[in-house]
């Protein structure tokens, strides 16, 4: 894993991602390594993906400018590549921008596959508006080890869900990209277990292939209408809102 620290001039990018006014991306490159990741055709990035990192290491002090002159709107962190990704629990580049933005209590709204957000509830329980979402894809903690090797385990993202919950912060789930192979038969078994969790909400998606994604060919003409009714009506039936996010 080749760990680069740089330097950036801008720190929030415009978000098109519904509810997001502002992105914050503190790293480029993604140690979690999912092979369906598609954030390298996102940033046009054509390093072997998973095997680098650049640290953004001044992002806190170009934030902290940046939030003296913009409008104030609600900050999506990772919305790109995961802010908790190992590199942080060195680096702690998102905890000091969590520090930055609660200093003006702007609103955030945080997704990660990692429980590492754990360590900056401290922090996170001090603003206004804040949530916290995780990306679940399948409850097969196997398939998970093929599909997203360096994530942290769906257990230990089903407890961090139950601990932030617990800590009165709202919580939501990803659950995507749906691949099939993936999610295997897990679907009804992981709803079940986000309702146990006491998640808000949540959002589902197909698999979005990119250039690049070759390996994920055979889903090109899938027909993902039977499954995601499914969702729809698990949520139903284990009392959850859930919207689907294409
Ligand atoms: S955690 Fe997100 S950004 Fe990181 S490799 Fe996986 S899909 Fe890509």
């Amino acid at each position: 894993m080749k760990v680069n620290e740089v330097i950036v001039k801008s720190a929030l990018s415009k978000s098109s991602l519904p509810g997001l006014v502002y992105a914050l991306n503190p790293y480029r490159g993604c140690q979690h390594a999912c092979t369906y990741c598609y954030a390298p055709s996102v940033l046009r990035e054509n390093r072997r993906w998973g095997e680098f990192v650049d640290v953004k290491l001044n992002l806190p002090s170009v934030l902290a400018k940046e939030i003296a002159s913009k409008p104030r709107g609600i900050v999506g962190i990772g919305t790109v590549t995961d802010a908790y990704q190992p590199a942080e629990r060195e680096y702690e580049i998102t905890r000091k921008c969590l520090e930055v933005l609660l200093k003006k209590d702007w609103p955030i709204s945080i997704q990660t596959k990692s429980d590492l957000v754990l360590r900056d509830l401290d922090l996170i329980e001090k603003f206004k508006d804040k949530d916290i979402g995780f990306t679940i894809a399948t409850l097969d903690d196997k398939a998970r080890k093929m599909f997203e090797p360096h994530s942290s385990t769906i257990g230990a993202r089903l407890d961090a869900l139950r601990t932030i919950a617990k800590r009165g912060i709202k919580t939501w789930v990803f659950l995507g990209p749906i691949i099939p192979d993936l999610l295997g038969d897990t679907l009804e078994e992981l709803i079940k277990a986000l309702s146990g969790a006491g998640i808000d909400h949540l959002l589902f998606d197909r698999l979005n292939i990119k250039p690049g994604m070759g390996a994920f060919d055979q889903y090109r003409d899938y027909d993902y209408k039977p499954i995601e009714e499914k969702v729809k009506e698990l949520c139903r039936h284990y009392n959850i809102r859930c919207y689907n996010a294409f």
